[in-house]
């Protein structure tokens, strides 16, 4: 247990210009603005509601604000609203257009991707405080600013549950508006495929209701691809009574580089007949309290049910001389926590750190494939102490719920795979070391690649890192990126929504 502690607590480890100077800013897409800061307060605050806080740098502190989880090409603000109700939404967006201000809506600040970082000096809208959720029978209806957590817990107490990302800290509906991974996708679906109605925000202010039949294809492009489209305020979406015997076996090893072969041709076998019960993690890190020259491989598997059932899954894992192994069997709210990713977890903190990630899906393992990686990731990690705490990252989620969604039914352009893996190379930031940090990145990527013998490749847009074609987030099919372009220009012709893996780069071009 101790090892594994220590594994969990490594698992992860401005603007201020004068006041009142009168702004004149070019953002990346050539928009002009010139406003004053105390003018976003003095116009726009009378509008809100009482529940509602402008922040800017002369008013309450724009940097704890504007915190992110990877700070790598982050967007920058000049001031942040704090939004309560959907007219604040409304009226803030008004009031950027009329200025033309860039904005954005932020939740819990773990959007990654290097396209935010084209975003300047504009508007964040903060929509974390919106975050009611009233159950009603086997619907919840849900406000934009709800995490995984809030989830969780709200739906725990009245004994249900539903599809959630699996790290508590983490907004509900980011990962939603891309597909959304989570515990109990073997059984349900996606987070996206659980959404039945959402209300949203376009970019002239006004508001739309989206469901299969109202506002269709829009709410087709916002299962998938939603980040593109508008601020979401609200969804409605299904929800699960949770089984009355319901409990997790998780099992844990620790391995030494030894053990790689043997692990990853094991992991190999699972994929042929893995239940809708069972999820597995394993990760490449380094810890110097268990070994200070090489990588490790934490390998970790979740069950939905008894030991005795778990153990035709686990029990081959313990052959291969785990320098640890511990277990042990949760309720369904503690598997974030036991995992790593509870919200008082080193994960959950926004610590000032470049989190680059290379995403890849992949539909099994080649014999040599995980050695390669691991053989580069102990390198890397070796010859850059400062890039020690970085991660290799398998995600093994059980896909027969997410299967079984028609594949042309959502805007989610991929729904069989084995593992999601993705390096998240992690250091202070040090522009010296950008360069190696993301050709390490880089590096990985193509080295699984390589091995899949495909050239495409199909990166999660919510891991996305920022270089990927269209194709490789948005699917392979012309006719999903056709389709998203069209609806891009009917429901933001502006292309105000192009911060995060933008469907339309520029604003006003690209039609
Ligand atoms: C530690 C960690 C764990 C993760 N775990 C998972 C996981 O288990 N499963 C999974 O699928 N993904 C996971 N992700 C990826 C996650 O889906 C994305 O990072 C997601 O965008 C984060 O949402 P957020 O609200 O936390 O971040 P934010 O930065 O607040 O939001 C990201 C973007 O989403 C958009 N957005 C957010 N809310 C709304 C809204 N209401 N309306 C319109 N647009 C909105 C905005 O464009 C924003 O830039 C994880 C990421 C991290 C960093």
């Amino acid at each position: 247990m101790a090892i594994l502690h220590s594994f969990l607590s490594l698992l992860v480890l401005v603007l201020s210009l004068c006041p009142l100077v009168h702004l004149s800013e070019v953002s990346a897409n050539n928009v002009h603005h010139n406003v004053k800061r105390s003018q976003i307060r003095d116009e726009l605050g009378p509008l809100l509601s009482k529940g509602a806080v402008i922040v800017d740098s002369e008013s309450g502190n724009l940097t704890e604000a504007t915190k992110r989880w990877q700070v790598f090409a982050s967007p920058t603000f000049n001031a942040v609203v704090q939004v309560a109700t959907e007219n604040d939404i409304i009226q803030t967006i008004r009031y950027a257009n009329t200025h033309s201000i860039p904005f954005l809506a932020v939740n819990a600040g773990h959007g990654e991707i290097k396209s935010l970082g084209n975003l300047h000096n504009g508007i964040q809208i903060t929509i974390r405080a919106m975050n009611k959720i009233t159950i009603n029978g086997d619907t919840a209806v849900v406000q934009g600013g709800a995490s995984n957590l809030d989830m969780t817990t709200a739906l725990w107490n009245a004994k249900k549950y539903t599809v959630t990302g699996t790290c508590e800290c983490v907004g509900f509906l980011g990962p939603a508006l891309g597909g959304g991974h989570g515990f109990l996708q073997g059984y349900y679906g996606l987070a996206a495929d659980q959404l039945v109605e959402a209300r949203v925000i376009l970019e002239n202010g006004t508001v739309v209701t989206t469901s299969n039949t109202t506002n269709s294809d829009l709410f087709w492009a916002l299962r998938g691809a939603g980040h593109n489209f508008g601020i979401v305020s609200e969804v409605t979406t299904r929800i699960y009574d949770v089984p009355s015997a319901d409990t997790w076996y998780y099992e844990n090893f620790v391995y030494s580089g030894e053990s790689i072969e043997q692990v990853f041709g094991q992991l190999d076998k699972v994929k042929r007949d893995m239940p809708a019960q069972l999820q597995h993690y394993a990760v490449f890190f380094r810890s110097a309290d268990i070994d200070p020259v090489n990588a490790l491989i934490s390998f970790s598997i979740m069950y939905n049910g008894p030991s005795s059932e778990a153990e035709k899954w686990t029990k081959p894992f313990r052959k291969f001389k785990p320098l640890s192994n511990t277990n042990g069997t949760y309720t369904y709210p503690q598997l974030s926590g036991i995992t790593g990713n509870g919200i008082n977890d080193a994960i959950c903190q926004h610590e000032n750190l470049n989190r680059i990630r290379y995403p890849i899906y992949l539909e099994g393992f080649k014999t040599g494939q995980g050695k390669a990686v691991f053989d580069l990731f102990n390198k890397t990690t070796g010859q850059y102490p400062a890039l020690s705490n970085s991660l290799m990252l398998f995600e093994g989620l059980a896909d027969q719920g997410v299967e079984a969604v028609q594949l042309d039914s959502t805007a989610v352009p991929l729904r069989k795979y084995f593992v999601l893996a993705s390096p998240v190379v992690t250091y202070k930031p040090d522009a010296t070391l950008d360069t190696v940090a993301q050709d390490f990145g880089r590096n990985i990527r193509t080295t699984l690649q390589n091995f899949t013998g495909s050239t495409e490749l199909h990166a999660y847009v919510n891991y996305a890192v920022g270089e990927e074609a269209l194709e490789s987030m948005y699917g392979y099919r012309g006719w999903r990126i056709a389709k998203l372009k069209t609806l891009k220009k009917q429901f933001d012709p502006q292309n105000a929504f192009r911060w995060y893996a933008p469907i339309v780069q520029s604003a006003f071009s690209g039609y």
